[in-house]
């Protein structure tokens, strides 16, 4: 496997200059209404874009009524590692619950052509050395890492009573029994004396604001329900066969679109690709994985690739040497840039913010370059270039995406000023004052993000802990939580994802962190008799504040161009990061601070509750 040292970008740029042309490009696509501008989907509303299964039958089943020790909620990576670690730990009545057919989450759902891992699966799919698994390549695709999920299910024993095809409806403590009652759109009546809510960052598709969404008489879906009854071709197979006749567009060019565009334009009779934001493409090294490379590795190796693919990744100013970067590609580049030019010294701030511009802008320019290299119109050329910082948005990797351009049946259309489409008719869209008749329009617009808002993005209507208190009124003014994972006032409650604890660039390591606590807690809570566990307010109220003072200033995501990476630019609830709260001093020093909270062997600021009714104090 390659080791490598920092890249070399052009430095011959106006910065000062490309610095103003970022700020405009962004002031273009400002708008008020922020993160409101999308439309929702699912409880009645456009339940095809969402509830609608095209990988299973719907289930056919009576009403459940049972109790079990723990309920979680979603069985993506982030529901099957907290099942991982409750097993582990022996805390063996768990069930799992979901609205798809299997395991997997959103490798479950996207199954669209092209789908493939974006970041190295050696760092991303989790559990490898602990299932003996080596992906096939370095990005697989998008069913390999589904069957990886399936077999974390088979090798914990999570299908056992497991439940899918079930969509999750509220979720309400019970204090007399000290049970938190979960009902389902099959009117089942689920206790748990513990509910973790696992519900995934990117669950729940979106559509575009754009007006006359429901005029256009044609076929429409959603990326992640990609519909091949309509296409042809299979997850498999990808040659699109119905799609010869028809003229499609594709709204959106995030990392979705960058996969499933050259396969379009292989098939379709006429692609229309409407982009309001460019994506910062990059080539794609993917080669097989080197069996003597796998075969070499020492135990442990895992956590030590992602602890340097987090590293170049996701901290500012690095400070390892470039040749540990073991992923060497668009991801780390930046960082191992900032490496090399800091090469260990102590620096002031400023200098460092310095050096940290100058790389990002030197490596994005590269990045733009690229495509004149590759497009061959220099319109087109020029529309495809991203106009903003690194991490911005998420950095994509294709061999065809822009090579796409090239063809005669593919159109980009460029309604970045426009602020999008400017509306759906009955026979297509119309954008720049033209309207293009198409048969179909893909929407790959993207996900609710979870971040923001746990009901919007999970579906789940009610979640009501401890009093009637809603988890929506709790967290109303920012999330409130003892190490990201727990409330004061929901006992027994656990969260997963992206609240209030540690960040980095591959969102699995997050989940085993949380999986392992939460487990640990669990455990505890079974071997000292409590029957539940709650953080203290005074405990809640500490994190949040630590939380707040550590914060990274969002100086960066108010320079960037509008996106869900910081709530589309602010409006609707101001700039956020969809990251959630991140523990400022970065992922590993948070998992210090788990592990030293667990080392004290007492469970600081966290009560252990005997009878039902107990509070923490
Ligand atoms: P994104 O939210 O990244 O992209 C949505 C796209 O829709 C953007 O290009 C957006 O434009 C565009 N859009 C929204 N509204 C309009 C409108 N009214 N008119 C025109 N365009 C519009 O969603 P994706 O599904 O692409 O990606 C979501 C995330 O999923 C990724 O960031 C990544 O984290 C993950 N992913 C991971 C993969 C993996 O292999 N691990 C693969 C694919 C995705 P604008 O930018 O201007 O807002």
């Amino acid at each position: 496997m390659t080791t490598c040292g920092p890249s070399s970008p052009p430095r011959d740029f106006d910065l000062p200059a490309l610095r103003e042309k970022y700020a405009a490009e962004r002031d273009r696509r400002l708008r008020s209404d922020g993160s409101a501008q999308y439309v929702h989907t699912g409880a009645g509303e456009r339940s095809e874009f969402w509830e609608a299964d095209p990988h299973s039958p719907p289930v056919q089943r009576d009403a459940i009524v049972s109790e079990v020790e723990v309920l979680v909620v979603g069985g993506g990576f982030a529901g099957l590692l907290a099942g991982a670690h409750l097993t582990k730990s022996g805390v063996t009545d768990v069930r799992i619950i979901d609205m798809a057919g299997d395991f997997g989450g959103v490798w479950y759902w996207n199954r669209y052509p092209g789908i493939q891992c974006d970041n190295e699966a050696y760092s991303y799919i989790p559990l490898l050395e602990e299932l003996g698994y080596m992906p096939s390549k370095r990005f697989p695709d998008g069913a390999e890492i589904y069957e990886h999920c399936r077999n974390i299910g088979k090798h914990f024993g999570l299908y056992d009573g497991a439940l899918f095809g079930t969509m999750i409806r509220a979720i309400r403590r019970d204090e007399p029994t000290g049970r938190w009652v979960v009902t389902t759109h099959h009117d089942d009546e689920l206790r748990a004396r513990y509910v973790v809510l696992a519900t995934g960052p990117w669950s729940k598709p979106k559509l575009p604001g754009i007006p006359g969404l429901d005029e256009f008489t044609g076929h429409t879906f959603h990326s992640a329900r990609w519909d091949y009854d309509y296409t042809g071709g299979s997850v498999s197979d990808t040659a699109l066969d119905r799609l010869a006749d028809k003229r499609v567009a594709v709204i959106g060019t995030g990392a979705t679109a960058i996969q499933i565009v050259p396969h379009l334009g292989r098939h379709a009779e006429r692609v229309y690709v409407f982009q309001r934001t460019p994506s910062a493409v990059d080539a794609r090294r993917n080669p097989p994985t080197d069996p003597a490379w796998a075969a070499s590795l020492e135990p442990g190796w895992q956590k030590r690739r992602q602890a340097a693919f987090h590293t170049f990744a996701s901290e500012p100013f690095p400070t390892r040497s470039p040749s540990e970067d073991v992923a060497c590609d668009f991801f780390t580049e930046v960082g191992r840039n900032v490496s090399a030019r800091i090469a260990g010294r102590e620096l002031p701030p400023d200098e460092l913010a310095a050096i940290r511009e100058q790389e990002d802008y030197a490596v994005m320019e590269r990045v733009r370059r690229r495509v004149d290299d590759i497009v061959a119109d220099p319109a087109t050329a020029e529309a495809l270039k991203p106009y903003y910082r690194y991490l911005c948005k998420r950095p994509c990797s294709s061999n065809e995406y822009l090579e796409t351009f090239n063809r005669p049946n593919v159109t980009l259309v460029d309604v970045s000023g426009t602020r999008g489409v400017q509306r759906m008719t009955e026979h297509g869209l119309v954008a720049g004052g033209r309207e293009y008749e198409v048969d179909c329009v893909i929407f790959a617009s993207g996900f609710e993000i979870s971040a923001q808002d746990q009901r919007l993005a999970s579906g789940i209507d009610e979640i009501v802990g401890r009093d009637g208190l809603s988890l929506q009124d709790h967290w109303r003014d920012g999330f409130r939580t003892l190490h990201g994972m727990t409330s004061h006032g929901f006992p027994g409650m656990f969260f997963m994802g992206n609240t209030q604890g540690g960040g980095n660039a591959s969102v699995t390591a997050n989940y085993v962190q949380q999986g392992e606590h939460i487990a640990y807690i669990v455990a505890q809570a079974h071997a000292r008799g409590a029957t539940t566990v709650e953080p203290t307010r005074r405990a809640q109220d500490d994190w949040v504040a630590l939380i707040r003072a550590v914060a990274t200033p969002k100086t960066f995501l108010e320079q960037c161009t509008p996106g869900y990476y910081n709530n589309e630019g602010g409006g609707n609830g101001g700039i956020r990061p969809a990251t959630g709260e991140r523990y400022g001093r970065g992922f590993y020093e948070f998992d210090r601070i788990l592990r030293d909270w667990r080392d004290t062997g007492e469970l600081p600021g966290m009560a252990l509750l005997g009878a039902p009714g107990d509070r923490p104090g």
